[in-house]
C-alpha cells in the first residue's frame, strides 16, 4: 500500500482488538490502491478516510428474563456504516462470539456487497452476543422483544432495514417485527425475511444459497466448468448451506459434506437434504444425528477436517475464518477447482492467496453471497408498492442480479489488469458507486 497507507495506519491505530474488522479493511484497501491512483479527487475529498469509519455505532443493553425467572444481560449492536447509496441494510447476528469488531467487519463488507447488487441499499449490520442454543421459544421471544425495544428507535423503512443472519431466522424476525409494530404503531417494511403472510417475499429464504450457486455457475461457465456432475463440499447446515445444497443438487451436483459448529458429516452417497432439514429446522438438533440414520455416512468431531474431503467445488457457508491456509492447500491438492463463499469472509487471507495463485475459480463473499440481500431489497420494493411478486418473478430477478454481479466484478478485474481476480474486481466494482455518491454529496463541515 502506498497512497492508502495513512488510511490503513489510522484504522489500525483507532480500532485495536478488532482483528476481523482490520482483516476486512486491509483486503479492501489493497484492492483500492489502483483506484486511489486513478482518482486523486477522491483521495483529496477524504473518501477513503471516511469509508473506513462507520457513520454511526449503537451499542445497547438487552436485558431479558429466562423461564426460571433469572435475569440475563446481553449487549446489542447496530453499526450504520454507510448510507451513500440508500438506507442502511444488513442482518442481525445472534451468537456468543458477537462483539463490536465482528459487527463492524460485517457492516463494512456489506457496503460493497449491497452496492454490487445494483440496488439502492447502504451498508449496516447488527446483532447481539446472545446465545440462542438451547433456549426455549419463550426465551427467544423475550430476548427478541427486549432487543427491539431499543433498536426500533434507530431503524425505519427509509432509514435502516435489518434482516436475518447467523442465529436470526424466520422465528426471530417474527418476534422482532411484532415488537416493532407494537411500539411504532406502523406496519411497514422495517425488517426483511418476514413471513409470507405479513409482507415477506417469496425466494428470500432460499436467496443466499440459490444466489451463490447462480454466481458460481456463471463464473465456472467462463472456464468451461459447471456444477453438473461435480462433487461439492458445503460447510454449515443453516439457511445458506441448506439452500446452496438444494440448488447445487438441482444443477446436477452431488453434495457430500455438511457441518455445524461441533463437527461435520461426510456422506459419499450424497447428503440427504430432507433429513438435514428435518434435523436442523424441525428438531433443531445437532448434525451428528445424521450419521446415526445413514449407515454409509460418517461424523467427525471438529470442523476444519471438512476441507480434507475430496471435492471439485467447495462452498464454505458457516462462519468467518473457517477455511485456513492448510485447508486451502488440502482442497487444491485434492483437485478442487472452484470455491464460492456462502459465509462472510470464511477464507483466511492465506487461503485466499493460495486460491488466487493456483487459479482456482474463487467467488468472494461480497459478490457470491449477495443474493440474500438483493432479494431483501426486492422485498423492500414489494413492501413499498404493497404488491407481491410470484416465486418465478423473484427467482428470475435474483438470477439476473447474480449474473450482473459476476459481469461487473470480472470486468472491473480486467480493467485493472488482473482478469479472473474476483476479489479485486468485486471490491472495486462495489466501491466505485459508493465513492461517486459520497463525492457528489460533499463533506459536511
Ligand atoms: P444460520 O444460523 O442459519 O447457520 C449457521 C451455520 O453455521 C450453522 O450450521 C452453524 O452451526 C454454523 N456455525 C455458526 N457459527 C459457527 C462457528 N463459529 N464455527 C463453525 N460453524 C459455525 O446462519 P446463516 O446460514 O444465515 O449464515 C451463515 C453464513 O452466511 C454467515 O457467515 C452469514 O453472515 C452469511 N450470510 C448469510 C446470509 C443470509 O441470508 N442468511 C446472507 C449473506 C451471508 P450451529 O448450528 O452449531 O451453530
Amino acid at each position: 500500500m502506498n497512497i492508502l497507507k495513512s488510511v490503513h495506519d489510522q484504522v489500525v491505530a483507532r480500532n485495536p482488538n478488532e482483528p476481523e474488522f482490520l482483516q476486512a479493511v486491509e483486503e479492501v484497501l489493497e484492492s483500492l490502491e489502483p483506484v486511489a491512483e486513478k482518482h486523486p479527487e477522491w483521495v483529496a475529498a477524504g473518501i477513503f478516510d471516511r469509508l473506513v469509519e462507520p457513520e454511526r455505532q449503537i451499542v445497547f443493553r438487552v436485558s431479558w428474563v429466562d423461564d426460571d425467572g433469572q435475569v440475563h444481560v446481553n449487549r446489542g449492536f447496530r453499526v450504520q456504516f454507510n448510507s451513500a447509496i440508500g438506507p442502511y441494510k444488513g442482518g442481525l447476528r445472534l451468537h456468543p462470539s458477537v462483539n463490536l469488531g465482528i459487527i463492524k467487519f460485517l457492516g463494512f463488507e456489506q457496503i460493497f456487497k449491497n452496492s454490487l447488487t445494483g440496488l439502492p441499499i447502504g451498508g449496516g449490520k447488527g446483532g447481539s452476543d446472545f446465545n440462542p442454543r438451547g433456549r426455549s421459544d419463550h426465551e427467544i421471544m423475550r430476548f427478541c422483544q427486549s432487543f427491539m425495544t431499543e433498536l426500533w428507535r434507530h431503524v425505519g423503512p427509509d432509514t435502516d432495514v435489518p434482516a436475518g443472519d447467523i442465529g436470526t431466522g424466520a422465528r426471530e424476525i417474527g418476534y422482532m417485527y411484532g415488537q416493532y409494530k407494537r411500539l411504532s404503531n406502523t406496519h411497514t417494511g422495517v425488517l426483511t425475511g418476514k413471513g409470507l403472510d405479513w409482507g415477506g417475499s417469496l425466494v428470500r429464504t432460499q436467496a443466499t444459497g440459490y444466489g451463490l450457486c447462480y454466481f458460481m455457475e456463471e463464473a465456472m461457465k467462463a472456464k468451461g466448468k459447471s456444477f453438473k456432475q461435480s462433487t461439492v463440499s458445503i460447510s454449515g447446515s443453516g439457511n445458506v448451506a441448506i439452500f446452496a445444497h438444494e440448488k447445487a443438487t438441482e444443477m446436477g451436483a452431488k453434495v457430500v459434506t455438511m457441518s455445524d459448529s461441533d463437527g461435520y458429516i461426510h456422506d459419499p452417497d450424497g447428503v440427504d437434504l430432507e433429513l438435514i432439514k428435518e434435523i436442523k429446522l424441525v428438531r433443531r438438533a445437532r448434525i451428528h444425528e445424521y450419521a446415526k440414520e445413514k449407515p454409509n455416512a460418517t461424523y467427525t468431531q471438529g470442523c476444519t477436517g471438512i476441507w480434507t474431503v475430496p471435492c471439485d467445488i467447495a462452498l464454505p457457508s458457516a462462519t468467518q475464518n473457517e477455511l485456513d491456509g492448510d485447508a486451502a492447500a488440502a482442497l487444491i491438492k485434492n483437485g478442487c477447482f472452484a470455491v464460492g463463499e456462502g459465509a462472510n469472509m470464511p477464507a483466511t487471507p492465506d487461503a485466499v492467496k493460495q486460491f488466487l495463485e493456483n487459479k482456482i475459480i474463487y467467488g468472494p463473499a461480497k459478490a457470491a453471497n449477495a443474493g440474500g440481500v438483493a432479494t431483501s431489497a426486492l422485498e423492500m420494493s414489494q413492501n413499498s408498492m404493497r404488491l407481491s411478486w410470484s416465486f418465478e418473478e423473484v427467482d428470475e430477478k435474483l438470477q439476473q442480479i447474480m449474473v450482473d454481479i459476476y459481469k461487473a466484478a470480472s470486468e472491473a478485474a480486467a480493467e485493472y489488469g488482473d482478469a479472473d481476480n474476483l476479489v479485486l474486481g468485486s471490491n472495486i466494482a462495489g466501491f466505485e458507486k459508493v465513492a461517486t455518491s459520497m463525492y457528489q454529496h460533499g463533506v459536511a463541515y
